[in-house]
């Protein structure tokens, strides 16, 4: 019995352990997550713009983005100029 006891609660410091600090981690985790899904999101949208032949034009005024624009942020969706505020 008293054995048992021991046991079930090395087990249960031992996953308390694992969650030290769960606030921080879980919203660090929650961050990381929502940052690769929209990455994902933005590449995805950016192969169905290159299918339909409208990947590198500005969805704003439908100019060509600059070749250094694309080659810093591939996804990209506007024009320099139609980036800035
Ligand atoms: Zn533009």
């Amino acid at each position: 019995m008293a054995v048992h006891l021991t046991a079930s609660t090395s087990r249960r410091s031992a996953s308390g352990s694992l969650r030290s600090v769960p606030g921080e981690r879980d919203e660090a985790r929650r961050a990381l997550l929502d940052a690769v899904e929209a990455d994902l999101r933005a590449v995805e949208d950016a192969l169905v713009r290159l299918d339909d032949g409208r990947y590198g034009r500005c969805d704003v005024c439908g100019q060509a983005i600059a070749d250094e624009v694309l080659a810093a942020e591939p996804t990209a969706r506007r024009c320099a100029s139609c980036t800035e505020p």
